[in-house]
């Protein structure tokens, strides 16, 4: 496995292996590796694409110093694990290169407006800006590439998906599915941040995606149902929504149809998110 952090050398990395005729297929990542990491290396050398990984604790993207600053960073489990999974190549940018204004904001800021302010991004504010700026120069420094994201960040590919059709970015998208853990709860490197208790009480996010799965209704009674469930686990509801799986607008109680529940929870001050595909049916039928 190749291993670098500075952005010429990368940019050139990717510039010799699209020259042999290799695609690249790039798979950013914060670190704190565990299965949903491995789940999208795998998928990107399935694809028969050279895997080449970054791992970045992008700042910009985080609206709360304690969250960045409590931020689980595992280096020498994530070279091991990113060695095991078939990464070609890891590039660990720094920040000075990243961001060389750092903490100054930086004159370009990447912002898609509409779908970056609801949900997630209503809770956070700048959060999706931060996501948008360091994708896209992920993207830019890497070039032409396929790049796999974990459906379990629904909103951020919606985000990405909109830059990158703004821009005619020449990049792919490629959506992966969610990874779970035994008890369900979706994998997250903040899950490590759970006491046993909370982490037992987090199981209620991927049961009120289960539960409303095979509710029958419309999406206030989708709504309402996820709210129980996760209250009555104590957690602290963020949003528990039903919205369209590509614009986010949420789903009115006339529709019927495939749409995406999302839910945000925070269980002793640690922030997880879930989502699924639900089926809506429309009022009183
Ligand atoms: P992060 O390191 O949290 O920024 O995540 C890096 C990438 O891994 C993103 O595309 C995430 O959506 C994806 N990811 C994180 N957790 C999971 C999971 N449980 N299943 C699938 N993909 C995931």
């Amino acid at each position: 496995m190749e291993r670098l952090s500075a952005l010429g050398a990368w940019r050139e990395y990717a510039r010799v292996q699209r020259a042999s005729g290799r695609r690249i297929g790039l798979v950013p990542t914060m670190g704190a590796l565990h299965a949903g990491h491995s789940s999208l290396f795998e998928a990107a050398r399935s694809n028969g694409d050279l895997v080449l990984a970054t791992i970045f604790v992008n700042p910009r993207q985080f609206n709360d110093a304690g969250d960045l600053m409590k931020y689980p960073r595992t280096p020498e489990l994530d070279h091991h694990s990113a060695e095991q999974h078939g990464v070609g190549c890891l590039v660990e940018p720094t920040l000075e290169e990243m961001w060389p204004d750092y903490p100054n904001p930086t004159a370009t800021t990447v912002s898609v407006r509409g779908i970056s302010d609801t949900l997630e991004g209503a809770g956070r504010p700048g959060h999706f800006d931060g996501v948008a700026s360091v994708v896209a120069k992920l993207f830019a420094v890497t070039g032409p590439c396929r790049a796999y994201f974990g459906e379990k960040d629904f909103q951020q590919i919606a985000v990405i998906r909109q830059m990158v059709r703004d821009l005619a970015l020449d990049v792919e998208i490629v959506s992966c599915p969610i990874v779970r853990d035994g008890d369900g709860l979706a994998f997250s490197s903040r899950n490590v941040l759970l006491s046993p208790e909370a982490r037992a009480r987090g199981v209620a996010l991927s049961r009120a995606l289960r539960d409303v799965q095979k509710t029958r209704g419309c999406a206030s009674v989708q709504r309402r149902r996820m709210r129980e469930v996760l209250e009555e686990s104590g957690i602290d509801v963020a949003y528990a929504e039903v919205v369209d799986p590509i614009t986010l607008v949420p789903t009115g109680d006339d529709e019927v149809g495939e749409r995406r529940a999302l839910i945000a929870g925070i269980i002793d001050g640690v922030r997880l998110i879930d989502n699924a595909a639900v089926f809506v049916e429309a009022r009183g039928t």
